[in-house]
């Protein structure tokens, strides 16, 4: 240990000093001081200004406040090679390379920011709906961001020529359901554990901060190629309304309470969780065989839930299919919550992993295993093709997010109707 304990910097601060409210001051030696770090961002607060004021006070907030997750104003010039990648309800997603990085430390010694992520590749969310709430997503975003197995966010910027907002962060290689649709026949159930947990321990951080993601499945969680964990994309969280005329999202992972026009809760999460623990044993996403229209959220309300093809069924474990029904229980109340799902998953993991003596639910799947194992790859697809639940979607499915009246809001439209406040022209999004 040749390198001298730094106490205090050229600033006079010292490492008893509190930088955050929860955390004494680091000097490093390196340069690095959080203090004198926190000093120069508020000396910039007069440099840049996104044009709302709101989003502004957030941002500041987040950079003297949090330690890890300061959340930046990035100038549209830093950021290069702009491909457009999809669009969406809310708007476009582009990836671009962010030439200068993210400021992360002021270095005392250097005199300068130090720099984090230089030429990373990110990814752009284009907000090009007025309605959506980049003020409130940001506010959810300041306490979570730095959290494990939830997308990091880097910061706004603004297209001059759209003038529309744009959310910077973390780009991946892929999302759950393309990475499925590639990889299926070749996956082991431990990797598919290991999914399940990173998405059951990321609900958990959320959930511990009464934070409901209102629109969970297989295109939100993300994903890097080679790692098995995986990250949510937190595109629509907590919805604080006790009634919804409509509800944003794909019908199969919506709750039958919030297609009747209840809140979105935590024990809702749970429901959408269910549809992605379907596609991991099925190779599909649920009721990919049917039109996505009222007929299908009656159908949910009185109970139907997606079907598994009887060949699969020796493939799966028996708790397995327990636990992904209990997800789609009528009743919230006995839906397993993220805790116990995250439990269960980091003890199934640690079986896989043999950590700990083999159990039960162990067995179950070195069987299921085995049975797989016997059916070769090529007969696998044969009897998938052949199966009435086959990969060909349904024209009328649709896993795209989009706005949809609940039976609450049918209703009051319908009552507009009658009564002749309503010419019913909003029926156009009616399906
Ligand atoms: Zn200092």
């Amino acid at each position: 240990m040749s390198q001298k304990e730094i106490k205090y910097c050229p600033e006079g601060h010292s490492t008893a000093d509190f930088a955050y409210s929860h955390l004494k001051n680091s000097i490093r030696s390196g340069g690095i001081c959080d203090l004198c770090t926190k000093k120069h961002f508020i000396q910039e607060f007069k440099t840049w200004s996104s044009g709302n004021a709101n989003i502004d006070k957030i941002m500041k907030e987040s950079q003297i406040n949090n330690i890890y997750c300061k959340l930046q104003w990035i100038h549209y010039d830093d950021l290069k090679e702009i491909q457009h990648l999809a669009d969406g309800i809310h708007g476009s997603v582009y990836s671009a390379k962010l030439e200068n990085g993210i400021k992360r430390s002021w270095n005392f010694i250097k005199k300068d920011w130090k720099y984090n992520s230089v030429g990373k590749k990110v990814a752009l969310k284009e907000i090009k709906d007025s309605r959506y709430d980049i003020v409130e997503f940001l506010k959810v975003i300041k306490t979570v961001n730095n959290s494990d197995f939830i997308a990091k966010y880097y910061g706004i910027s603004k297209n001059p020529s759209t003038q529309n907002y744009i959310i910077v962060m973390e780009s991946f290689d892929d999302d759950l359901h393309k990475f499925l649709t590639k990889n299926f026949w070749d996956l082991k159930w431990q990797t598919k554990i290991d999914i399940l947990l990173s998405i059951t321990k990321g609900l958990r951080i959320l959930h511990a901060k009464n934070l409901v993601h209102c629109n969970l499945h297989s295109g939100n969680i993300l994903k890097y190629s080679g790692i098995s964990e995986v990250y949510l994309d937190l595109c629509k969280l907590e919805n604080g309304n006790n009634k919804n005329n409509k509800i944003y999202g794909s019908i199969p992972y919506i709750p039958p309470e919030v297609l009747r026009g209840n809140k979105f809760t935590m024990e809702g999460v749970i429901y959408s969780f269910g549809g992605i623990m379907y596609e991991l044993i099925t190779a599909q996403q649920p009721f990919a065989d049917q039109a996505h229209d009222t007929y299908l959220m009656i159908d949910i309300c009185n109970g139907v839930r997606p079907k598994v093809p009887d060949f699969m069924l020796n493939w799966i474990p028996e708790w397995y299919l327990d636990l992904m029904y209990r997800c789609w229980s009528d009743d919230p109340s006995k839906r397993p919550t993220s805790t116990e799902l995250s439990d269960l998953f980091y003890d199934v993991a640690l079986s896989l992993y043999g950590y700990i003596m083999h159990n039960n639910v162990m067995q179950q799947l070195e069987i299921a295993d085995e049975n797989q194992k016997n059916t070769s790859k090529s007969q696998k697809q044969e009897l998938f093709e052949l199966s009435p639940y086959s990969s060909k979607s349904h024209p009328q499915s649709c896993y795209i997010s989009r706005h949809i009246y609940t039976f609450h809001g049918l209703r009051c439209l319908l009552e507009e109707i009658k009564s002749g406040k309503s010419s019913g022209i909003f029926f156009d999004n009616f399906i």
